[in-house]
């Protein structure tokens, strides 16, 4: 008995050592560089246009700040729009005369979003906005004296930067004055997880380019600026399947809906994820919003390969990317004369006389010379420049109801650019409120997370005025930044 308890004994000491070496041995196997960890007040996650936003504002407000940004660039889509930043400005409209008011640009923005946006965050944004564009000049941005109608703007509150370098004023003036505060940057470090403790948001957890993980542990507050989806087939199939890989994006490759992900998975509440945005204005050979001359809504037509005009172009965006769906070949031409060809660079930082080059836009003496050029009837053409003409004429427009008639079609030299639908901007995300705290599906703020940007959703519902999203990414980037610092 004795000597089998001993065996025993001895039997269960040679397992467990063995197993304590195996379990050594598979640790030794399976040992990854220990993460790194960095302490600081805020992360942002995210350095398009509302990330550094966030970052000046929290660093403003006296914060320690880290951006991650995931692509070996700052700037998203922000540094790819065109610039067009809408805010009643009683200054420049007045020189114009331009009537407008803050109640109008909220009317505007909620109808044209079918009423589907939270009307609170409508009204933080175009009570905010001209603060914002003053901001942004404080830092040293310079837009021009002049407001415009961007195209699906409703309205002439379009502001753009004064060196027609669209997106990327914005993003140079916001990395710098960044820079300056002591903010650090961190490209190519891609925020894979929020890190929850006891109910709060306290980090992020991350990779770097070697696939390394690093975590950023924030004191205060992270705030999400990860942009949109529309460069993620999959996600925004799920959301509307009729925007499949066969239609372009505006987008840069990195918008794949990560932030909201990655909130969802914290309890986060998305909203409007189903409105997903189309543009007219797509390059036909990419999709891009660049590779035309990009005049203003008062100073072009669209035709269509008949050479018929087919939608008011002052109407809103999703309805003229219905109307063009139903033309031929979805395809249309942007038609524009002299008075409208850009004096410097388009608003897009083209050269038009390399775009004329290139034949993205084509030049012709005649509206009978264009025609022929881009093939499509030039009787129908001409007819169809003349009937518009009288529509400017006598200030209505009977066929297709257009109210911005500023000026018509008369001057050679005439042009004209091809034109596609493309996946522009993803309304929906994650809910937030006015201090752009996110908001949980429990209806309460999950503490230590704020969001901004395109990866919120309520701002805009279903349908984006052109020129919102830039007033959008700056008035709540900023409030996300100082409500983060102040661990709000
Ligand atoms: P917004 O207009 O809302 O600022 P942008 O598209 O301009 O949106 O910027 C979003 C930025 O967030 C982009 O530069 C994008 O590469 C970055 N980003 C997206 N997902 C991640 C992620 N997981 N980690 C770090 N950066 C990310």
């Amino acid at each position: 008995m004795r000597q089998r308890y001993r065996v025993f004994a001895l039997g269960l000491i040679l397992v467990l050592l063995l197993s304590i070496a195996g379990c050594q041995s598979s640790t030794l196997q399976q040992e990854k560089p220990q993460s790194k960890v960095e302490e600081t007040d805020v992360v942002v996650i995210g350095a398009g246009g509302a990330g550094l936003a966030a970052a000046v504002s929290a660093a403003e407000n006296g914060a320690k700040v880290i951006v991650l940004e995931k692509m070996p660039m700052v700037g998203g889509n922000t540094i790819r729009s065109g610039g067009a930043y809408n805010a009643v400005d009683p200054e420049r409209q007045k020189k114009q005369g331009i009537e407008d008011s803050i109640e109008k640009h909220f009317q505007q923005t909620l109808e044209g979003g079918d009423y589907k946006a939270k009307p609170e965050l409508v009204r933080v944004l175009v009570e905010n906005a001209l603060d914002g564009l003053h901001w942004l000049e404080s830092m040293g941005m310079k837009f021009k004296d002049e407001v415009y109608t961007v195209l699906g703007a409703l309205w002439p509150r379009s502001h753009s930067p004064a060196d027609n370098d669209a997106g990327f004023s914005y993003i140079e003036t916001l990395r710098k004055a960044a820079e300056e505060k002591g903010v650090k940057i961190l490209v190519e470090t891609k925020a894979e997880e929020l890190i929850m403790e006891n109910g709060r948001v306290v980090g992020v957890k991350a990779t770097n380019a070697e696939g390394e993980e690093l975590i950023f542990k924030a004191r205060k507050g992270v705030v999400l600026a990860t942009g949109g989806f529309a460069a993620n087939v999959e996600m925004r199939m799920k959301y509307n399947e009729n925007l499949g890989p066969e239609i372009p994006t505006t987008n840069h490759p990195g918008a794949t809906g990560d932030g909201i992900v990655m909130a969802e998975k914290v309890g986060a509440n998305l909203i409007g994820m189903e409105y997903i945005q189309l543009l007219p204005m797509g390059d036909p050979e990419d999709g891009s919003l660049t590779g035309w001359l990009a005049p203003g809504v008062e100073q072009m037509i669209f035709v269509n390969k008949e050479g018929k005009r087919f939608v008011a172009e002052d109407a809103r965006r999703d309805v003229m990317t219905n109307a063009l769906f139903k033309q031929p070949d979805a395809l249309m031409y942007v038609i524009s004369d002299h008075k409208s060809f850009p004096k410097g660079k388009t608003s897009f930082n083209e050269d038009p006389n390399d775009l004329i080059a290139k034949g993205k836009v084509i030049k012709a003496d005649t509206i009978e010379e264009l025609a022929r050029k881009i093939n499509v009837p030039p009787e129908n053409l001409k007819a169809t420049v003349e009937k518009y003409n009288k529509a400017v004429e006598q200030n209505k427009d009977e066929e297709f109801g257009k109210k911005l008639l500023g000026f018509k079609i008369d001057t050679p030299p005439f042009y004209a650019s091809a034109r596609k639908p493309t996946v522009h901007h993803t309304m929906g995300g994650v809910e937030i409120d006015t201090k752009a705290r996110v908001i949980g599906k429990d209806g309460k703020p999950i503490p230590g997370l704020y969001a901004a940007g395109e990866v919120t959703g309520g701002i805009h519902g279903a349908n984006r005025l052109g020129g919102n999203a830039l007033a959008d990414v700056i008035v709540f980037g900023r409030i996300a930044g100082e409500s983060a610092a102040k661990g709000e």
